[in-house]
């Protein structure tokens, strides 16, 4: 890892994301810095970049750190987080399932992983347990080891289970002055409610499209190769960048074929198990993913429809098969489609069955009119 502090993640490097830097910016500036926040976005879209830029900020020794909303990237402190041995830096996270114990005693207090753990093939816990935060809890109220502060993440604290979140809430309603605690997490509405409301709201989003392609390009991908992972990540900087192309065209051209199906006749309506399949995809990121694309592209039929140009559309490389589908599905049914998947996403929230969710945009679709 380099030492030259152009190379170190800071807020200067997140794009896109002006309201959640901004307000990270005013919170490091203003000096007294709240203990609790709560960043949240969807998958890829640059979470872990946004919370290591701001650790880094917090922890760093230099006194202009903090007023710049940038790590100096030169003092010890920097080195360690770069290094991933900070000793007051803790990424609370999925456990490997080897590693942890088969049955904890009644008070056990478990260390989190390595902050350069890298979970590749291991198997992970799906819950975040009990006794890792009781470790939090102990390590919080302890001074820092070098530094000002201490900070701990807990990431993804959706899989925070019930008992974990109430032990993390005494932490979070008595903080010690110099802890601070970051959830992060794609699904905030997974946690209780005391919880979000005693952490300060960092929400990242998508970027605009065009922003994500220049800054690709920018970074060495062609012209195009640029648009069709801006277009196929919905947005999201790191998704764009790890997204494997041939799977998501391939998956872009199901939807394709299932809408022009669908459009064409209801009787395509008899393929409704794959094509539901289709959307569900493998959980539910995965379902979230599907259901940004189908807008995207029913999106983008709308725009086809009333006549708007090719540089207007997020899929510029399909264009001539979105105008062929906006002869099928007018720009006021394109429309209501859009809307209709952005109740259905909200229904997400409340555990609904999701092939169920999946097929009411389908049958919706092949609705005659
Ligand atoms: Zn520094």
């Amino acid at each position: 890892m380099s030492s030259s502090s152009g190379s170190i993640t800071s807020l200067d490097t997140i794009i896109g994301q002006d309201a959640a830097v901004g307000l990270l910016r005013k919170i490091l500036a203003g000096g007294r810095i709240p203990h609790a926040y709560l960043f949240h976005g969807p998958a890829g879209v640059g979470k872990w970049d946004a919370v290591l830029a701001f650790s880094r900020t917090l922890l760093c020794t230099d006194d202009g750190a903090a007023e710049q909303g940038a790590p100096c990237g030169r003092c010890r402190s920097c080195h360690q987080v770069a290094a991933a041995s900070h000793p007051d830096f803790y990424r609370i996270g999925l456990y490997p399932k080897k590693e942890f114990p088969k049955s904890p005693r009644p008070k056990e207090e478990i260390p989190p992983m390595a902050l350069d753990f890298d979970p590749g093939e291991h198997e992970l816990l799906t819950q975040v347990r009990i006794q890792q935060i009781r470790w939090l809890n102990t390590q919080a109220s302890h001074p820092p080891a070098e530094g000002s502060r201490r900070v701990f993440v807990i990431d993804p604290a959706d899989r925070l289970n019930p008992q974990a979140q109430n032990a993390i809430l005494k932490t979070l309603e008595e903080p010690a002055s110099r802890s601070i605690i970051v959830l992060v997490t794609t699904r905030p509405h997974a946690l209780l409610p005391t919880i979000r409301s005693r952490c300060i709201s960092i929400g990242l989003r998508p970027v605009d499209p065009l922003e994500l392609a220049a800054l690709l390009e920018e970074k060495g991908y062609t012209r195009q190769e640029a648009e069709i992972r801006s277009a196929l990540s919905g947005g999201r900087p790191v998704a764009a960048e790890t997204l494997d192309l041939p799977v998501m065209k391939s998956r872009r051209a199901g939807f394709l074929a299932d809408l022009r199906a669908l459009a064409a006749s209801p009787a395509a309506l008899a393929e409704l198990p794959d094509m539901t399949r289709r959307i569900l995809g493998d959980g539910e990121l995965d379902l979230l993913e599907g259901l940004d694309m189908l807008q995207g592209l029913l999106r983008d039929v709308a725009r086809c429809g009333a006549g708007m140009p090719r540089e207007s559309l997020l899929h510029t490389d399909i264009s001539a098969d979105l105008v062929e589908l906006a002869r099928q599905i007018s720009p006021d049914r394109a429309g209501e489609l859009v809307a209709l998947i952005d109740r259905l996403r909200l229904d997400l929230r409340f555990n609904v069955n999701k092939s169920l969710l999946a097929e009411t945009v389908l049958a919706e679709l092949a609705r005659p009119r």
